[in-house]
């Protein structure tokens, strides 16, 4: 049976090309053209002698995610569902911004948090993804975005300034990175070691798997931390997050007390505002309470039907207690930023591409 390369450790791609009979410095040629060149088949690796790829070709070949659908947004969002080898589908979404291209990439089919406020919570898991699949979402992107392989040009990204390249990555698309752990940590070192992305670059979001914070800072120190929060009671995080009563605010806080951060860096805290649910006065003094002694930044995410989709039961928080409820958070020394929903105009929340399609 043949061997599918990308879901090889770099050791391992070394031992199997020792296996076939050839030179070891033949294994970092072929990574090169893996994770750099974003190859899909051994004939576009041109500098392998020609009885190598046909032997390559012969015992192995290299999974490539199948584009099923892009959406293109008017300020330049650009949202991808990809196709998996067994016929599930996840989701990317590319975010410019000033001279940032962030992709956001996802770490499961579905996920099983059941967040309220979610697309892919109310979609439940299928299934984790590998490590190579969560790596191949940055390597298809990268490869749509190359300007050889643009079919439609993207909007709104300068046309004719050569290959765009991804800057970021947040793994913040579908699924809980902690909830596969082990495959994420070898995404997270394939994204740093072969596709070149410095730990500052990348940051990881969670819902709240307290326990595997800590372990996240262990395992992959440097990563940058995003915890998705939106609410200051238990009682009302309950409601909006189950994976609160496994994992209650105090649990949460005080480990994200002990995330050790570097310099200058903080953690983001995502707080999705739900108009009469978590967006009084008392909600923002309560948030400025709990991230008391954390270095924090906190984005606001003003909920948005329009993306979310008409079927969720919340509404939007009004103009004014979102200016409100930012100003207790900057007043109080906590640098809070209200970020609008990017692609409004495509499906681009969280699970919506995969919902329509599925
Ligand atoms: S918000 Fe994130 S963790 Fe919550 S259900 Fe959606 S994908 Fe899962």
């Amino acid at each position: 049976m043949k061997i599918n390369l990308k879901s090889l450790t770099e050791k391992e791609i070394s031992a199997f090309i020792k296996d076939i009979g050839q030179p070891v410095y033949r294994a970092r040629q072929i990574i090169k053209w893996l994770y750099e060149r974003y190859a899909i088949s051994f004939e576009e690796m041109t500098d392998l002698p020609k009885h190598l790829r046909e032997l390559l070709d012969k015992n192995a070949y290299i999974s490539s995610l199948k584009l099923m659908k892009r959406e293109i947004s008017m300020d330049g969002t650009q949202k991808f569902l990809f196709g998996l080898e067994d016929g599930e589908a996840v989701e990317s979404v590319l975010i410019p911004d000033d001279d940032r291209l962030t992709l956001c990439i996802s770490s499961q089919a579905g996920c099983a948090m059941r967040c309220r406020f979610c697309v892919t919570g109310s979609l439940g898991l299928k299934r984790d993804l590998m490590a190579y699949e969560i790596a191949d979402q940055i390597i298809t992107a990268g490869r749509l975005m190359a300007k050889k392989t643009i079919a439609e040009p993207p909007l709104a990204l300068s046309e004719g300034s050569g290959d765009i390249k991804i800057t970021n990555i947040v793994l913040m698309g579908m699924g809980e990175p902690l909830h596969n752990f082990a495959q994420v940590l070898e995404a997270l070192s394939r994204m740093i070691n072969l596709l070149g992305f410095s730990k500052r670059r990348i940051t990881l979001s969670t819902a709240g798997i307290a326990p595997k914070i800590i372990e996240l800072a262990k395992q992959a120190p440097r990563i940058n931390l995003a915890v998705s929060l939106n609410a200051t009671t238990d009682e009302i995080r309950n409601r909006l997050m189950p994976v609160n009563k496994k994992y209650p605010l105090k649990d949460l806080i005080s480990v994200c007390r002990k995330f050790p951060l570097e310099r200058a860096r903080r953690i983001t805290f995502e707080y999705i505002l739900l108009g009469g649910v978590n967006d009084s006065k008392d909600d923002a003094q309560r948030l400025v309470h709990l991230l008391r002694g954390i270095r924090a930044k906190v984005n606001l995410i003003p909920f948005n039907k329009v993306t979310a989709g008409e079927k969720m039961e919340f509404r939007q928080s009004s103009e004014n207690d979102i200016a409100v409820f930012q100003g207790i958070l900057r007043n109080a020394g906590i640098p809070a930023f209200i970020r609008k929903s990017k692609g409004s105009d495509i499906s681009a929340a969280c699970g919506q591409l995969k919902a329509i399609y599925s």
